[in-house]
């Protein structure tokens, strides 16, 4: 079978499409309170040219697909295109990230269209100051979408936690003790400067290194092995940590201080149909413009093939030569 293999050695086989740009909350790192502007809808790629282009990504080697946005679930009805893409032969892994509003109501439909696994944003366990990072005082409704998750069987839930200085960096404990309490492994991510009017600064950023140190002195951490003969394991940007004495577990995602570029094995369809190869790219490559062009699959994926060809070797985040992209990560599909 082909694959998409950059000019680094990278092999990509991991697809994140953005089902949409909206969003109903307003995390303070991803989007700013006012003024946000949303494509119309027919800008949108619509289930069946998603569906059509799975296929094609399918033949160039890819395995997994996650579902994001935007928030994901805000796309009407979207276990159609779980189901979709779950009947794309080759395709082994269906995630999806989510905020979790709407996701007690959706959790068992998506299941039996046959998503795979799910990974919930709560940057917070104290409903105050969850409302702080989301601007919006849906603490209970993403908690409860979380309960749901685990009592129809997707597994494993993973909950992402963003940490901001002097924000919520004081509650890294509390939600290790809720990954030892829980079926649920916890995923601390460095905040990144990807968001409009985001705030960032390396000084508001809580190096991973730090998050681990401090589970550390109360419970103690072990790292879990990455099993060499699985590829995809060597490939996740996670650092993953079990508790000595049994249950739990947690990850930790440093974008910022360690960068896991050097073996990034994923590429990117925004809502409107852009393939970018980097979340940092600063060049996209326009599918939609292909597919409803009439182009033939094989065109479209030789235009995929040399885009990846073109990937970027890494971001250069906190460094002299970062430049953001103009999009926001919501935009972009994170
Ligand atoms: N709305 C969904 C959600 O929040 O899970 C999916 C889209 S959201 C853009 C995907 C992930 O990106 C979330 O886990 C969110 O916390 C993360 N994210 C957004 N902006 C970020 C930033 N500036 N730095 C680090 N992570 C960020
Ligand atoms: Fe919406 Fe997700 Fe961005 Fe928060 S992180 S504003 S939930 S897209």
């Amino acid at each position: 079978m082909a694959n998409l293999t950059d000019t680094f050695g990278r092999v990509a086989n991991n697809l994140r499409i953005s089902v949409t740009d909206r969003c109903n909350f307003r995390c303070r790192y991803c989007m700013p309170e006012e003024g946000m502007e949303w494509l119309k809808k027919n800008m949108l790629l619509s289930f069946e040219e998603i569906g059509r282009l799975t296929e094609i990504f399918a033949t160039l080697g890819v395995t997994k697909i996650r579902l994001t946005g935007g928030e994901p679930l805000m796309r009407k009805e979207l276990w159609k295109l779980v189901a979709l893409v779950r009947g794309v032969r080759d395709i082994r892994d269906i995630a999806l990230t989510t905020n979790g509003y709407f996701l007690a109501e959706q959790a068992r439909l998506l299941r039996g269209a046959g998503l795979d696994r799910i990974n919930v944003s709560l940057d917070s366990l104290d409903p105050a100051t969850f409302s702080v990072m989301a601007r919006r005082a849906y603490f209970d409704r993403t908690w409860e979408g979380i309960e749901e998750a685990l009592r129809c069987g997707l597994s494993p839930v993973k909950v992402n936690v963003v940490l901001i200085r002097g924000v919520n960096d004081g509650e890294i404990e509390a939600f290790a003790s809720l990954a030892r309490a829980r079926p649920i492994i916890v995923r601390f991510i460095e905040f990144m400067p990807i968001g409009r009017e985001d705030g960032w600064s390396i000084e508001s950023v809580v190096p991973t290194r730090e998050v681990i140190e401090r589970i550390d002195a109360v419970a103690h951490l072990v790292p879990v092995d990455r099993d060499p003969a699985s590829a995809d394991a060597v490939k996740a940007p996670a650092e993953r940590y079990r508790f000595a004495d049994g249950a739990g577990e947690i990850g930790v995602i440093s974008s910022v201080t360690q960068p896991f570029c050097g073996d990034c094995n994923r590429v990117r369809i925004t809502s409107d149909g852009k393939f970018r190869t980097c979340l940092f790219s600063l060049k996209e490559t326009d599918l939609r413009a292909l597919l409803r062009g009439g182009a033939p699959d094989a065109e479209i994926a030789a235009t995929i093939a040399g885009a990846v060809k073109g990937k970027e070797e890494g971001h250069l985040i906190n460094r002299p030569g970062f430049v953001r992209p103009e999009r926001t990560m919501s935009s972009i599909g994170g």
